[in-house]
């Protein structure tokens, strides 16, 4: 299973937790366009000639501001470079506002099958505090319409822990999201990021920061609501009915193999992580010059076994002990033995023969449980004297 990632670095308006890669100026997206064409010919060899791809990806920034000749054009290249499975996932994200029917029934045409909509909130007064480009209103007809037009693979983005977003709000927020025609749902917490708008308007006084402790009650709704409507919770943020989950995300969390073009986008080779320049103009002059977009870093035994550890403990899959001492040397049970007793003792986490994974309640504290089990300094000179 391999999957291919594909970024469109530009937004109509830059809402103001965002700290992804951007640009609200549109002036260089035909070069942008060209320049991840001829990138992804000349990635051509970052896949074995029979490695099959199962899952492309757009992401952003705002894939829905591409034209129809602009996605098509991409995705041609993509089938015409790598070996893609014929019912290939292929996921678009995309904002309320740029869904006009017109734009749903295309993107069916064009071979996008599964939808990534940015709805965050349903409230009027939040989108605008979050300086986000849609209504309220356009979050909601969007999904409709494009049920109507046949997408029957619909995720939608909702986040929580906005300082003014009340508990019953956002219950009815979760409740809103399950009655529209969708079979996956991320839900985020809001967080004030490194030289975001939203960082500068706090230390301003002019906005409130997230409350952890609210944000924590939040993520509890969350829960109670997905698990009484019986969706399946099978990763921190993201819930699906039965059997629809990412394959894409899913096969992140797995470490499998995918290949990130355009700029910012990440790749992992399962030896080495890459990731792009963060600058369009960057980006733009080193494809022009044929020179390498990425830099590169080869992981260690024990980054990848910590990888592994969080990815796998934020995961309903949870992680495999016994396979983990096979394959890393790593004996977690004796190493924490006590840890992992205190952790079932407060339903945190449960042992399931040799499978360790976190409960409801657990995930809440996933990052922080992997931190406590991760390989250190000692694991790496151990494995490599
Ligand atoms: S549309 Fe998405 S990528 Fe663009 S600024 Fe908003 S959150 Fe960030």
């Amino acid at each position: 299973m391999a999957g291919i990632y594909i970024h469109i670095p530009f937004c109509k308006k830059a809402c103001f937790y965002c700290d992804f890669h951007f640009s609200v100026s549109f002036k260089s997206k035909a070069d942008i366009i060209e320049s991840i064409l001829l990138e992804t010919k000349r990635r051509r060899e970052f896949f074995e000639k029979e490695e099959i791809i199962e899952t492309i990806y757009f992401g952003g920034g705002t894939p829905s501001v591409l034209t129809m000749s602009e996605i098509d054009e991409i995705l041609g290249t993509v089938y015409e470079v790598f070996n893609v499975l014929p019912d290939a996932e292929v996921t678009f994200e995309c904002n309320p506002d740029d869904l006009s029917l017109e734009y749903l029934k295309m993107l069916k045409l064009v071979g996008i099958n599964r939808l990534s909509i940015g709805i965050q909130s349903f409230n009027e007064n939040h989108l605008v505090w979050m300086n986000r480009s849609h209504t309220a209103s356009q979050s909601l007809q969007c999904v409709h319409d494009a049920a109507s037009v046949g997408f029957n693979n619909i995720t939608i983005d909702l986040i929580y822990g906005v300082p003014q977003l009340d508990n019953q709000e956002w219950r009815d927020t979760v409740k809103q999201a399950l009655a529209l025609p969708i079979n996956h749902l991320s839900a985020y917490s809001l967080t004030m990021e490194e030289n975001t708008p939203y960082k500068k308007l706090v230390q301003q006084k002019k906005y409130k920061q997230p409350d952890e402790d609210q944000s924590s009650i939040h993520y509890e709704i969350l829960i109670q609501e997905m698990n009484s409507a019986k969706w399946e919770h099978y990763e921190v943020s993201n819930f699906c009915k039965q059997g629809n989950s990412s394959k894409h995300n899913t096969g992140y969390w797995q470490q499998k193999k995918y290949l990130g073009i355009g700029p910012s986008a990440h790749s992992f080779d399962l030896e080495n992580r890459s990731w792009n320049v963060s600058n369009n103009a960057q980006y733009l002059e080193r494809i022009a010059s044929n020179k390498k977009t990425f830099e590169t870093e080869l992981l260690t035994l024990q980054d990848r076994l910590n990888e592994t550890l969080l990815t796998g403990l934020r995961a309903k899959w949870g992680i495999n002990l016994a396979e983990l001492k096979e394959d890393y040397a790593y004996d977690i049970l004796t190493r924490y033995k006590e840890e992992i007793g205190y952790w079932q003792s407060t339903n945190w986490a449960k042992l399931e023969g040799d499978v360790l994974r976190l409960t409801d309640q657990g995930l809440l504290f996933a990052d922080y449980i992997a931190s406590e089990l991760f390989a250190d300094e000692d694991y790496s000179s151990q494995t490599s004297s």
